[in-house]
């Protein structure tokens, strides 16, 4: 296969060295210890409370958990307002928590819920706000904190796309109440499969702790109906592995992204993303929106790309309520920005091993039909 037929998937996993991931993992024949808050997984929690500057920090072995279970610990009721441009998890965190997700539109620059349209959802019954940093884009989090605050709410935000992010020097995880970071393998630090909730306070670190572990406290005392949500240690393990190579993969990920803006910047009918004042960027993803000026509509462009073996992803399509499980009840949702973004954007290929040749033949192949 040459160069030019290699497929290039929208993702690739940063592994850390073999030699070193072994050598790291050795310990485990000692202890005989595999799960349940062992030594890596106390070790891998501190380091990330101060890698990502929050003021605590609770680990699960996987984001979605984490965020099913810090609803459960709020003990919320009613009705919550989120985003219908996300993944799957943030919609499915709520109704399998028994809440009702009501559907706020979002912004057409950064494809966070805009803000100027969540009070005029608020209802009697509303008792919090899940609003989701995508793409690594920040929400106007000073906004949402004022209607929270007026309105009596509890902001959740689900910050899967922003790990090591910060806005104005400060840690992402530090806005709202509580944030869920993701660590699965796809994104910009994993643990495999993986996630943490970060949150200020100590009770909640002591419900979160005992939601994870069935809602055992200790060999007699069972006080919630908790779920099993507990990273194990091999995970911890990849995840210290992986920060010691954040830095550089941050690094890589930066060129990819600065390399997609040279090329494609000021082409027309194509909407590259924004940097955004303030915010420390961790290169996550590279939307692109295929403005209808542009000679191929975003599903033709993911058809031409794919027939030269480079795979894009139609992220966020369809959009959540949208989704077989939801079109009856939340079809009708009035999203008219999100429906636009939906229908146009397209993330391309993004991760650190990317190389230049490469990413200069995705913007070949995409530029071969420009008008
Ligand atoms: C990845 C992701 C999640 C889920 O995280 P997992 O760790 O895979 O459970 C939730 N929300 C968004 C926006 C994500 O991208």
């Amino acid at each position: 296969m040459s160069e030019q037929e290699k497929e290039i998937l929208v993702t690739r996993s940063a592994l850390p060295p073999y030699a070193e991931f072994i050598e790291a993992i050795k310990p485990i024949w000692d202890s005989a210890w595999l799960t349940n808050m062992g030594e890596f997984h106390q070790q891998l929690e501190q380091e990330l409370k101060t890698f990502l500057d929050v003021e605590q920090l609770t680990l699960f072995t996987n984001g979605h958990l984490g965020l099913e279970m810090v609803l459960q610990a709020m003990e919320l009721t009613g009705e919550v307002i989120t985003t219908p441009f996300s993944f799957a998890s943030t919609t499915h965190a709520i109704t399998r928590g028994g809440l009702t997700p009501v559907f706020c539109d979002i912004d057409p620059v950064t494809c966070c819920m805009d803000a100027e349209k969540i009070e005029a959802l608020i209802t009697q019954r509303t008792s919090a706000i899940l609003p989701v940093h995508v793409y690594g884009h920040i929400c106007d989090v000073e906004k949402i904190e004022r209607i929270a605050k007026k309105h009596n709410l509890k902001v959740i935000y689900d910050a899967a796309h922003t790990f090591g992010e910060t806005l104005n020097g400060v840690g992402i995880g530090r806005f709202g109440d509580a944030a869920m970071f993701s660590f699965h393998a796809t994104k910009v630090f994993h643990t495999i499969e993986g996630g943490a909730v970060s949150y200020q306070g100590e009770w909640l670190k002591e419900r979160l702790d005992c939601l994870k572990n069935f809602g055992i406290i200790n060999k007699e005392q069972v006080v919630a109906v908790g779920g099993n949500a507990k990273m194990n240690e091999f995970q911890a393990i990849m995840g210290l592995c992986n920060l010691k190579h954040l830095s550089t993969e941050l690094e890589k990920r930066e060129q990819v992204v600065n390399r997609y803006g040279e090329r494609l910047a000021g082409v027309k009918g194509l909407r590259l993303p924004e940097q955004q004042a303030g915010v420390k960027s961790n290169y996550a993803y590279f939307p692109v929106l295929f403005e209808d000026d542009f000679a191929l509509n975003r599903n033709e462009m993911y058809d031409w790309l794919a027939g030269r073996n480079i795979h894009a992803r139609k992220y966020f399509y369809p959009l959540i309520p949208d989704f077989d499980c939801y079109l009856e009840q939340f079809g009708q949702a009035d999203i008219p920005v999100a429906r636009y973004v939906a229908e146009r954007v397209l993330t391309l290929p993004c991760y650190g091993s990317l190389t230049q040749a490469e990413v200069d033949r995705i913007c070949d192949v995409i530029l071969e039909v420009k008008r």
